[in-house]
């Protein structure tokens, strides 16, 4: 094991260790008793390099508020958050920004904040000022896209690890070298499930990583990042209304059942798929309407 972690190893061992080292992810030490402690974001993921783990590690999995560093909020931070995971019609957006601590003020001036406080019209505000100001990037899972994804068997948790992971290392890149001094991701699976979706990744940013829920409310990069990808989302939902012809509802309630009856009335069913996430119970829901209409 010590030969595996070569290059990666500490100077001064602890007490009572074999060695340790330190990868991007986590710090291994190994100690005399056989025991090894994995620790940091990428702990699991490293740990289970080496089989099952006997002990999880320190427990910041589902982090509470109270688990980020102290004064969090006004570091210079990535922050990213998705939209349209519950939305019947329409893409997946998936936005990380980056907020640098002296641009906070200005932000907070400008009205970001949490965007469940914030219409439509409000947030479009926002968005075409704010995209102008802090660096993000945005990932758009097309309906067709994810269709196949999931037919393939892929859990939308998974495409969303895998398009905030995308989100977060391009924006790393645009702002390179300057690095943010952390990463806060709305939280949406345990950090340990996260990493695991991402594994198979080119790349995957972990260092410095923190998850969150209800994470808007923590910092501003990911309330701006939640503006951006609500923005992208409506954006996109527009343009998918002008496609089809009508005004296409969002959610996933019983409007969205009439309105894909209606798309598959005008336009046929094989249309669906570019519209809508197919494994949905409104698929069925719409195609019922569809056989009663026709009779
Ligand atoms: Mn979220």
């Amino acid at each position: 094991m010590k030969s595996y972690y070569e290059g990666k190893l500490l100077d001064k061992n602890p007490p009572g260790s074999v060695f340790a080292a330190k990868t991007s992810g986590s710090m291994i030490t190994a100690y005399k008793s056989g025991k090894v402690l994995f620790q940091g974001n990428g702990s699991e993921a490293e740990a289970s390099r080496w089989g099952e783990a006997a002990v999880k590690a320190p427990a910041k999995s589902i982090t509470a508020k109270g688990n980020l560093p102290e004064g969090f909020s006004n570091w210079s931070v990535i922050g990213s958050d998705e939209v349209g995971t519950g939305d019947f019609f329409g893409p997946i957006t998936v936005v990380a920004a980056y907020v640098r601590k002296e641009d906070i003020p200005l932000l907070k001036e400008l009205g970001v904040r949490d965007s469940k406080d914030l219409n439509d019209e409000k947030i479009i505000a926002i968005a075409k000022v704010i995209k102008d100001i802090v660096p993000f990037s945005l990932m758009t899972l097309k309906n067709e896209k994810y269709n196949q994804l999931q037919k393939s068997g892929m859990s939308q948790g998974k495409m969303k690890a895998i398009l905030h992971n995308q989100a977060i290392l391009k924006v790393l890149e645009k702002i390179s070298p300057v690095k943010p001094e952390g990463i806060l991701i709305d939280q949406f699976v345990q950090e340990s499930t996260y990493f695991q979706h991402v594994k198979n990744q080119k790349a995957v940013a972990r260092e410095n990583v923190y998850f969150s829920t209800k994470a808007e409310g923590i910092h501003l990069a990911v309330a701006a990042a939640s503006i951006l990808a609500r923005y992208a989302f409506v954006q996109y939902f527009d343009k998918l209304s002008e496609s089809a012809g009508f005004k296409i509802p969002k959610g996933a309630g019983a409007q969205v059942d009439e309105a894909a009856a209606k798309l598959i009335l005008k336009k046929g069913q094989e249309v669906l798929p570019q519209y809508v996430k197919l494994h949905f119970a409104n698929t069925d829901k719409a195609m019922n309407l569809v056989n009663k209409k026709r009779g």
